[in-house]
């Protein structure tokens, strides 16, 4: 029997390619959207009878996905994917904490009831979880799968930035503690990314103003030749091994494993260099910089040690093939 995968939060970024990895090696997948429009769209860009949806218009909601789960007793594997990333909030405890913790513990208060069958689950957690913001820790420390960011509620709610780091250690710690506290009968993975770039799934997902991290990469196909080389740094991660990692979290006898991905550090002239060396059309319209000087740069991060992930599911796509694919689709959508 096809194995039908349940998704929350399909429309987003990483979503869309996790939908598309478990439709394309035959999943059946119910994902969940918020509005009907959005539903239809995907459906109409993903082409398949394998794919269907269901409205949950705010994870937030007490009792936010049992209806959704109670209408499909045949999904066994839940990916709760949805929770808010963006700095554009007002409050950061109803729009970050509130849908991140509450969206995850709705979704596994659901499945232990009105999902019994679900024997695994998949929980998009993130780098920010595992430690506090990049530059806050020297090179003398290297995280690992097992780190932790400190980040307290007080300084969670101190800004939006931290806001969203402190949304998703919490929301993590919230779903290991339901597996302490509750004792279910599933099993549970995350996956916890650095910066995902990469391309959107479908060109017609290429607007003006794109997700998060996939903005940090757009950004730079605005610069001018006088402006300062971008301000940005940490570790990024490719969005198709994002998707991949999802799928090996539910698909392999692996269990109670945090996924730490993070393919390598870069800062922006790192960027900078990839796109003047592969992108012809934008190589005199970025600022060139220091070329090759990033990697001073990246001696004053702290490291990462995934190497137990790397050893699961690498080897994973570098930054010049992530960048050039990204920016690639934007400019061709762009000039269309
Ligand atoms: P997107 O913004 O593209 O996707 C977020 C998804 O969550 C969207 O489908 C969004 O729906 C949905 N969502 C947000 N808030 C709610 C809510 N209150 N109720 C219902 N649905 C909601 O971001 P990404 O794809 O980048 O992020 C996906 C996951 O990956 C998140 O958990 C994020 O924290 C995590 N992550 C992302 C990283 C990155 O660099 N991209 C790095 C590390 C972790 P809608 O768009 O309709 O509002």
């Amino acid at each position: 029997m096809t194995t039908s995968v349940f998704v929350s939060g399909a429309t987003g970024f990483i979503a869309q390619h996790v939908v598309q990895q478990l439709i394309q090696k035959g999943y059946k997948v119910v994902g969940t959207v918020r509005s009907t429009e959005k539903g239809d769209r995907l459906k109409a860009n993903l082409k398949s009878d394998n794919f269907e949806y269901e409205i949950v218009k705010d994870i937030a909601e007490e009792h936010a996905f049992d209806e959704a789960l109670k209408k499909h007793p045949e999904v066994t594997v839940f990916l709760h994917t949805a929770s808010p990333f963006h700095f554009n909030v007002t409050d950061v405890q109803k729009d970050l904490l509130d849908p991140a913790v509450k969206g995850t513990t709705n979704a596994l208060s659901s499945i232990k009831k009105y999902g019994p069958q679900i024997k695994k689950v998949v929980v998009t957690s993130s780098y920010a979880a595992v430690a506090p913001p990049i530059g806050v820790l020297g090179p003398e420390f290297t995280v690992d799968e097992t780190s932790w960011n400190p980040t307290t509620l007080e300084e969670a709610l101190s800004s939006p930035g931290l806001g969203y780091r402190g949304s998703k250690t919490f929301a993590e710690r919230a779903a290991w503690a339901f597996l302490d506290t509750e004792k279910p009968t599933f099993t549970l993975n995350t996956v916890n990314p650095s910066f995902v770039f990469g391309p959107q799934v479908f060109d017609s997902e290429v607007s003006a103003t794109l997700n998060t991290s996939s903005e940090v990469l757009n950004s730079f196909t605005r610069l001018s030749p006088t402006d300062d080389v971008p301000v940005v740094k940490g570790g990024y991660v490719d969005v198709r091994d994002v998707a991949r990692a999802h799928l090996h979290a539910f698909e392999s006898d692996v269990t109670g494993f945090r996924y730490l991905l993070s393919t390598g550090p870069f800062v922006g002239q790192d960027i900078i260099d990839v796109i003047r060396d592969n992108i012809p059309q934008l190589k005199d319209q970025v600022p060139k910089g220091v070329p090759g000087s990033g990697a001073e740069e990246i001696k004053k991060l702290n490291g990462v040690d995934n190497s137990k992930t790397a050893a699961k599911i690498g080897p994973f796509i570098d930054l010049k093939k992530t960048v050039v694919d990204s920016i690639e689709q934007i400019l061709a959508v762009n000039s269309k």
